[in-house]
């Protein structure tokens, strides 16, 4: 028998190898995708052995096939309904126990199953003694060993998933893990009612749909009730057998059939699991006793955590000028080599500022992310969930939602997808919700600019009270939703402390390129839409006067050019730029009155009133508006309006003292900075948000919510500090 087109699914533990034995199987055959409906990655690829074109499909790396989380959903509902020709389990080989307990679920639920002991090196050094054949045989499942990092066993792999496909292998068997007298009686009560419709029997193993009605599980109730009649009829029959268990062990039938497992599980261990010589000298648990000390731990993660950020910042600082320069010089090589006109002023202005705007960051979240995938692959990255648990339970979220507000420090639209690790959606929601409140590196150039312009000395300070104002919202955000939209208990789960290990490179460039990848893709196109617009607002409607005025008299610089241009300085605040423009300048007059009169200019006249009450005029109003499509442009928009398109620097004196001439007060200033910091999350996060939370009442809550409550802290800013005279 040949096949030509064969499916293995993936499935695993959490950084069992899955990825990188996929990596190795498909090379860069691969696609990478979202599963129908739900944001879980979705990973496949294809590989060629021995004539036949294996699919091969990463499922989401799960503990358990319960259906909790939407991990395990995802990947049941393939098992199930997709049907893959062979199952592919990779178990970490240093810790059998924990990693064959999805095995025995997978046993449980009769698919075509191959384990892949992998990380066999790990196992080995650490005096772990495996008798394969024995395990396989125990089983009933053929077992191959692999080391993912080295690129050993995946011929033997590949060889072992034909001999199953083709039936030709000799281990395979069906094996029933057996779950004593009491429990094995009540499954068989569910199957003889589940038999009565023998069609049901053909398409799933019906032992598997007994244990998990047992388990009480939802989605396979929800399946029986959709049968009519004779679902009525199992579902009735599991309820009472579920009553019976819960009689017979004063405990649910869940965790019953759990320790079942791990019975099994463990006793299978005492006959193929030798662990040589002495008992080995446990580093990982060493380490832990330092890294997650009750006194110590806290410190520490806060070091790493400060060394993340000045990598993050400090070194991104140097690639950043070097794109910024790239991209600044592409600017002016498409106005040198195109004709003047509105298509160059797009090009330009619109979309090499644009989709600049978003690639000068890259340097900055490739960091972050190596930085992240570091923590993440030593195993240091559950300490840290660990060791904030107890703050984050504060906010009723786990130690684990603090990963996502860390990141949020970056920028938010990566740590929002970064929730996606978190097992239920109550907190996934919750931790989106509050992530933009996280002031994000964008920002940081406005306060730079306002706080510099109007607390000289102490900007430092009010900089970092704009954080902790951040910080102490999304608290008291948190608090608040949790007790009133989120409500509902802390889903109890076990904090996982997988064993130390010392990432590979390789593995280490492939999870930041995975996460930046994602990030590239998605926001480039927001931004450059986005950018595209407020080129538009800008710059129509023109009046002929204006147009002939800049085009004769200053070349190819039009009002929005100064915005790229002032764009690409604001990201460097060091950068001693010299500005030459004369603020009377009578064209850069001529470019105030274009701006007024564009439809930008009229908006934020539109608007004002609105932010009256929080001390922005009309140029302000604007500002705040493009700071929609990203928080910087605040900056470039504040350099245009105010200096009159003077070189917006957040050293710019010209700016500053337009700013001050202004009428801006230090007050004012202050409400200002509180409104960046609170409002609208930018439209990159905003398209993320509705990405992850795959909904839009969602999403417009996120806006609203955040845009009400930067209006009220500005107000109460700006009027209360009238009131006592601050301003
Ligand atoms: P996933 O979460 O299951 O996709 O796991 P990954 O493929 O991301 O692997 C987790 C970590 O284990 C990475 O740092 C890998 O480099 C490492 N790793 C994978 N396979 C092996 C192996 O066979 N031996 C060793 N020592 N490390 C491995
Ligand atoms: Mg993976």
């Amino acid at each position: 028998m040949k096949k030509e087109d064969i499916t293995i699914a993936l499935t695993g533990n959490p950084n069992s190898g899955k990825t990188t034995i996929f990596n190795n199987l498909t090379g860069t055959r691969q696609h990478v995708g979202n599963w129908p409906g739900v944001t879980v990655e979705k990973k496949v690829g294809t590989v060629i052995h021995n004539g036949h074109r294996l699919r091969v499909v990463d499922l989401p790396g799960t503990y358990s096939l319960t259906a909790y989380s939407i991990e395990e959903i995802v990947a049941r509902r393939f098992l199930v309904d997709s049907k893959p020709d062979v199952v592919v389990d990779i178990i970490d080989a240093s810790n059998l126990e924990r990693n064959l307990y999805l095995a025995t679920q997978l046993i449980e639920m009769g698919v075509k199953l191959i384990l892949a002991l992998n990380m066999a090196d790990v196992a080995q050094a650490r005096g772990h003694q495996i008798d394969a054949d024995s395990l396989g045989t125990l089983l009933g499942v053929p077992v191959v060993f692999t080391i993912g990092t080295k690129n050993q066993g995946m011929k033997d792999l590949l060889d072992k998933v034909l001999e199953v496909v083709e039936d030709r292998d000799t281990v395979s068997r069906h094996i029933h893990i057996s779950y004593g007298h009491e429990i094995e009686k009540e499954i068989k009560k569910i199957q003889d009612v589940i038999w009565q419709d023998p069609s049901i029997g053909e398409r799933f193993s019906t032992r598997w749909l007994a244990v998990k009605l047992l388990e009480n599980d939802e989605a396979v109730q929800d399946r029986a009730r959709s049968l009519g009649e004779i679902g009525e009829q199992i579902l009735t029959q599991a309820e009472a057998s579920r009553g019976r268990l819960n009689e017979f062990y004063k405990d649910d039938a869940e965790m019953v059939l759990t320790d079942q497992r791990y019975g099994f599980i463990g006793g299978a261990l005492k006959e193929v699991l030798k662990v040589s010589g002495k008992i080995r000298f446990d580093l990982s648990r060493q380490v832990d006793l330092i890294l997650t000390n009750r006194l110590l731990g806290f410190p520490i993660f806060i070091f790493f955590i400060w060394a993340m950020f000045q990598l993050t910042f400090t070194l991104g600082a140097y690639p950043m000028e070097w794109i910024d320069a790239g991209v600044g010089w592409l600017g002016m090589v498409v106005t040198a080599l195109m004709p003047e006109g509105l298509l160059q002023d797009l090009l330009v202005n619109g979309i090499i500022a644009g989709v600049g705007s978003v690639i000068i960051f890259l340097p900055n979240i490739l960091i972050l992310f190596f930085c992240i995938a570091l923590f993440e692959d030593t195993g240091y990255l559950a300490r840290a969930a660990f060791i904030m648990d107890r703050v984050m339970h504060i906010i009723g979220l786990h130690g684990k939602s603090f990963i996502p507000l860390l990141m949020g420090f970056g920028c938010n639209a990566p740590a929002i997808m970064a929730t996606r690790t978190l097992e239920s959606e109550r907190d996934r929601l919750l931790s989106i919700m509050i992530n933009p409140l996280i002031s994000c590196s964008a920002r940081l150039p406005v306060y730079i600019l306002l706080a510099g312009t109007f607390f000289g000395a102490s900007a430092g300070n009010v900089i970092f009270s704009i954080y902790a104002l951040g910080i102490a919202l999304a608290i008291a955000m948190g608090k608040l939703f949790s007790v009133t939209l989120f409500r509902g208990d802390i889903a109890p789960f076990v904090m996982e402390l997988p064993p130390y290990r010392a990432p590979t490179l390789k593995s280490l460039l492939i999870h930041m390129w995975d996460r930046s990848q994602i990030f590239l893709r998605k926001m480039s196109g927001v931004i450059l839409v986005g950018s595209i617009l407020v080129w538009v607002l800008g710059s129509f409607p023109r009046s002929a006067d204006l147009q002939r005025g800049q085009n004769v008299e200053r070349g190819a610089t039009s009002p929005t050019q100064e915005r790229v241009i002032s764009l690409a300085e604001s990201r460097q605040p060091m950068s001693a730029a010299a500005n030459e423009d004369d603020p009377q300048n009578p064209e850069l007059n001529m470019e105030m009155a274009q701006l007024e009169n564009s439809f930008l200019g009229r908006l934020g006249h539109f608007i004002q009133p609105i932010f009256a009450p929080l001390g922005f005029d009309w140029r302000t109003s604007v500002a705040v508006l493009t700071g929609f499509v990203a928080k910087e442009i605040v900056v470039s928009t504040l350099g245009v309006l105010y200096a009159g398109g003077a070189d917006a620097n957040e050293e710019s004196e010209a700016l500053r003292r337009s700013l001050r001439a202004s009428g801006m007060t230090p007050l004012g200033a202050y409400a200002l900075m509180a409104f960046v910091l609170i409002y609208i999350p930018c439209l990159a996060t905003v398209a993320v948000i509705r990405r992850e939370t795959n909904s839009w009442k969602w999403t417009s809550f996120s806006i609203g919510y955040s845009l009400a409550l930067a209006w009220v802290v500005s107000f109460l800013i700006y009027q209360g500090g009238t009131i006592v005279g601050l301003g």
